[in-house]
């Protein structure tokens, strides 16, 4: 049997202990390069290969030598954070030329039998962070080169977050760099339809297989969609087979982890799992300005404030579309009603709009309230959690407490900072970026406040 990197790191994943496996740094590193005397995996961040190298590297080198047979290097890339890439050019600069070019016939999409790829979704427009930079860096990669480094490569996070524009601009760049290859680009919903369709008209049937097993490269979005639809999962395992033996690319776009993919058959899931799985989770405040930026140049935008962009992705958090949607209304109503762009405007606009809400089933809360009990539940007093310690026993604590306040409470940041004795209030935004992150990748973080949710009900 072919040795893979994928599949030998899920191998050796498999000889470690749960401890380890659910690790939330060995959980980062993504196998990248297998050869006769090394086995490379790339982690984010230097603080990972650490860790892994204290914690599990006499593990994993055993289970190396278990399943290869004989020793062979285990190697530790970290892939430096790259941070924040703003837009090329300055928006206030932006000219006419900067606009979106309209959908024609002659721009570089395929729609080889699929839905088109949207011209607009590239690579150049879509703004790297901390928070999507894997998934870039892996989808530049699967399209340079098709079908051999990352497959399948499946996408998984929130809504609005930017899957299906990574799925799009893995496309386009396909088609640019590659127009032999033949490139599909389906919502898992159109498969089911044309899948059906293909049951009630026979003979459409072979038309079906013919098209999706061609493919060079199949784009698949929002495979979540799949779920209890088991003839279609059938016929999409056998497609993916096909595919995937004969080298061809798939990329996959879920809101959730294959593993939490609950409503799909565990086959078909763990083929998911394969490639690798990247998960884009919400951008940080730094990251929403520069997306802004990048909005305000794609569509020749030239008169926005950077203040009144700061103020929007403060008000927008945690979708990128709304993100978008609450610019373009700006922009719009400050056209419509003749008012300038001001940071006061935006929140007149915005602020009832899309602030924080109370959670549905919490009743109000006050910042007090909710420092009592995250100090009852660490252990610690309240006054530590406002005063300017930074023991690691109230770092995390008060993060969670500033956190919770966010999302309970319709305090500003600023409210939120002095609340808790601070007179900056991008340490608040900071910590919720921090723990809204943090809950996405460490389990752990996740109960805890999920705990602290259920205690403040
Ligand atoms: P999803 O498929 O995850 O729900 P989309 O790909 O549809 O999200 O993204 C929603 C909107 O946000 C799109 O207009 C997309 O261009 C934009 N967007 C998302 N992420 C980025 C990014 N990193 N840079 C620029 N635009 C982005
Ligand atoms: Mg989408």
């Amino acid at each position: 049997m072919r040795h893979t990197p994928e599949k030998i790191w899920t191998e050796i994943l498999s000889d470690l202990s749960d401890a380890a496996r659910g690790d939330v740094y060995l959980r980062q590193a993504r196998p990248t390069n297998l050869t006769e005397s090394k086995l490379t995996v790339t982690v984010p961040a230097t603080l990972a290969k650490d860790q892994i190298e204290s914690r599990f590297l006499t593990d994993i080198n055993s289970a190396i030598k278990k399943q290869i047979g004989q020793d062979i290097t285990f190697e530790i890339a970290v892939i430096e954070p790259a941070g924040i890439q703003p837009p090329p050019g300055n928006s206030a600069t932006a000219s006419k030329s900067s606009e979106i070019p309209e959908l024609s016939a002659d721009t570089s999409q395929s729609s080889a039998g699929g839905a088109t790829l949207n011209p607009r979704y590239t690579f150049d427009r879509f703004v790297i962070g901390t928070n999507n930079r894997l998934s870039h860096a892996a989808a530049v990669a699967a399209s340079e080169n098709p079908g051999t480094v990352y497959n399948p490569l499946f996408f998984c996070g929130g809504v609005g977050l930017g899957k299906t524009h990574l799925l799009h601009a893995i496309g386009n760049r396909v088609h640019q760099i590659h127009p032999e290859l033949k490139v599909l680009y389906v919502t898992s919903e159109t498969f089911m339809n044309e899948y059906i369709d293909s049951i009630i008209v026979r003979t459409t049937s072979q038309d079906f297989r013919g098209k999706y097993r061609t493919a060079d490269v199949l784009l698949i979005d929002d495979i979540q969609f799949l779920q209890r639809k088991d003839g279609t999962q059938e016929e999409f395992f056998h497609t993916f087979n096909e595919l995937h033996q004969n080298s061809n690319q798939v990329v996959m776009t879920s809101d959730r982890p294959p593993k939490n993919l609950e409503a799909v058959e565990e086959r078909l899931r763990s083929r998911f799992e394969w490639g690798m799985v990247a998960e884009i989770s919400t951008p940080q405040f730094e990251n929403r300005v520069a997306i802004l930026r990048q909005k305000c140049q794609d569509h020749g935008f030239d008169a926005v404030p950077d203040t009144v962009l700061n103020t929007i992705a403060d008000i927008v958090q945690t979708n990128i579309r709304e993100l978008e949607g609450a610019l373009l209304r700006l922009v719009t109503e400050a056209g419509l009603f003749n008012e300038e762009l001001t940071d006061e405007f935006a929140y007149r606009v915005l602020g009832n709009h899309t602030g924080p809400v109370p959670t549905p089933g919490h009743k109000a809360l006050t910042a007090e309230d909710i420092q009592k009990t995250v100090a009852s539940y660490f252990g610690v007093k309240v006054s530590d959690l406002k005063s300017a310690k930074r023991t690691k026993q109230l770092v995390i604590p008060r993060q969670i407490g500033m956190y919770l306040c966010r999302t309970l409470t319709g305090l500003s940041f600023t409210e939120i900072a002095t609340a808790f004795g601070r007179s900056d209030h991008t340490t608040v935004m900071h910590a919720c970026d921090r723990i809204t992150n943090g809950i996405q990748q460490d389990s752990e973080l996740n109960r805890t406040v999920n705990l602290l949710l259920e205690d403040m009900k």
